[in-house]
């Protein structure tokens, strides 16, 4: 058939994966395309994810602030909420981003095809157009010879199928749409995700239930930084119901009838203005027809890679969400440039000792490396240095004393292996315990550093401190 476009290199998907395999592509010197479907660059991630969901936490979280300040004398009015004002400033934040993104592919030459990529064979792939010059938009595909290809094409929420069509009930895209303010909302799924959104939308004056099926919230957050966050938060919320299921919804013009089984499930079906669908996301495989390009997807949807990022196919490569867990913007990037740079013939390989999590929740939730669960569980000998954030200055002049920064050390060779900080802040700091890991740092490097003092981050060498008993006695 026809050609309508030559490359290089293909990335098929716009989000952080995809347009940083794309930059790196070009500045090695291949010629690169991108495929999106949607209108901007940037994908989940700027789009629909990350960003929006920080711009309205921080907006949240000043509004907390503010009513705070009465224990110290400072008093505000009740706050007015411009819903409109207010989306529009989040649809400005991805806007800069997003346009941004849009600069740096052009600096760069990258061009981007607008429309859904499906593979032909392992050399093309065929763009159904979704926009262009006008009449020839409708219907018509280009196909794109490639010589090498970085899938990147990302996730979405996984719906829960006995839930009806009903604009009341949405997904994490839907809740960040932020139409109006509802009186009773649901949230099923206590992840980061849900938490995130029900902290956003509880400051904006939400009644708010929260059901989770697992015996505790936050997921791979260790248990004792968890226990921090749901003491502080337990007032935000109407009911946590854990160790419970919805298992039924009727969408009634007075609301979403919610029925629920399990431990906490409250005996009569509950009713809500919205329901937030937060279970989990699921990678978009098998949308793709890579099995054209003889690139195996597996029966969850995820495409198998090497530590090159390199799937079964030597030519076709694939990172972000598409490859598994932890489906993380920054571990998408990371995976990008490897990606590139063996397109390229270079000797890169992905081995990351560790991946950050961070809830940007409040107080937020942060951790890095192996978690006190994972070193019990897999037997490894550490010894632990905590330091509670009431013994810090910064954190008691800023009133949020609640949490503590926890280091984790192998006791053989008191290198760090794992930390976790529950506080204001946390995930900007976690920053600092993720390059001690991968540094191979012990507790004395990261006690004897010296921090500044008053902050939240000279917790990290105090936690490390405390793990070694006093670190001034050694030599
Ligand atoms: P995606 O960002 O999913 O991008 C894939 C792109 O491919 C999309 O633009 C899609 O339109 C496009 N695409 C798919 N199929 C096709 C096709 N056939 N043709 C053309 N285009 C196609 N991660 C963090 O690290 N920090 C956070 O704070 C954070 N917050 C989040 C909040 C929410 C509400 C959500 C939903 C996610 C959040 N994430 C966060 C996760 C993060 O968004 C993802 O890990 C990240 O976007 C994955 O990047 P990716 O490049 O793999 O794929």
């Amino acid at each position: 058939g026809s050609v309508d476009h030559e490359c290089e290199m293909l990335v098929l998907g716009a989000g952080p994966g995809g347009y940083s395999a794309a930059f790196r592509s070009a500045d090695l010197g291949m010629n690169t395309i991108i495929v999106e479907r949607y209108a901007t660059l940037g994908g989940v991630c700027l789009n629909v994810g990350c960003i929006p969901s920080k711009a309205l936490l921080h907006t949240a979280a000043i509004m907390d602030e503010v009513k705070a300040m009465a224990a110290h004398g400072i008093t505000y009015a009740e706050p007015k909420i411009e819903i409109d004002r207010l989306r529009t400033y989040k649809e400005s934040v991805i806007g800069k981003l997003t346009g941004g993104l849009a600069g740096m592919a052009k600096a760069r030459k990258v061009k981007t095809v607008r429309g859904i990529g499906k593979f032909l064979d392992a050399n093309h792939v065929e763009v159904d157009v979704t926009e262009g010059a006008g009449k020839n938009a409708t219907g018509k595909k280009e196909v794109i010879r490639f010589q090498k290809a970085i899938i990147a094409a990302g996730s979405q929420a996984v719906m829960l199928p006995f839930l009806p069509k009903d604009p009341r009930i949405v997904d994490s895209t839907g809740a960040l749409k932020l139409e109006k303010v509802p009186k009773r909302m649901l949230v099923i799924g206590g992840g980061i995700i849900g938490l995130e959104m029900a902290t956003v939308y509880s400051t904006l004056g939400s009644k708010i239930d929260i059901a989770e099926m697992m015996d505790g919230l936050m997921a791979g957050a260790d248990r004792d930084l968890e226990k921090v966050w749901e003491k502080v938060n337990a007032p935000r919320f109407d009911k946590i119901l854990l160790k419970t299921r919805a298992t039924k919804a009727e969408a009634k013009p007075d609301g979403i009838h919610v029925t629920f089984e399990g431990e906490q499930a409250p005996s009569s079906p509950q009713i809500y203005d919205l329901v937030l669908v937060a279970v989990g996301r699921t990678p978009n495989g098998k949308k793709l027809d890579a099995d054209k390009a003889g690139v195996l997807v597996d029966e969850r949807g995820f495409i198998p890679v090497d530590a090159q990022l390199r799937t079964n196919v030597p030519n076709i490569f694939a990172i972000g969400d598409i490859v598994g867990q932890p489906m993380l913007a920054h571990k998408a990037v990371h995976e990008a440039h490897v990606a590139a740079e063996v397109a390229a013939g270079q000797k890169s390989y992905f081995d990351a000792k560790q991946i950050p999590s961070v809830a940007y929740t409040d107080p937020e939730v942060a951790w890095a490396g192996l978690t006190e669960e994972q070193c019990k569980a897999k037997n490894i000998a550490y010894e632990k240095g905590l330091f509670p954030w009431a013994a810090s200055g910064r954190a008691i002049a800023n009133g949020r004393d609640e949490g503590f920064t926890k280091l984790l050390f192998d006791k053989e060779t008191h290198r760090i292996i794992g930390g976790g900080i529950v506080g204001t802040h946390a995930g900007d700091l976690i920053g600092e315990v993720c390059l001690a890991i991968e540094m191979g740092a012990d507790a004395v490097d990261i006690g004897k550093t010296i921090h500044p003092h008053p902050t939240l981050g000279e917790s990290i060498g105090m936690a490390a401190e405390v793990a070694h008993g006093s670190c001034t006695d050694l030599p």
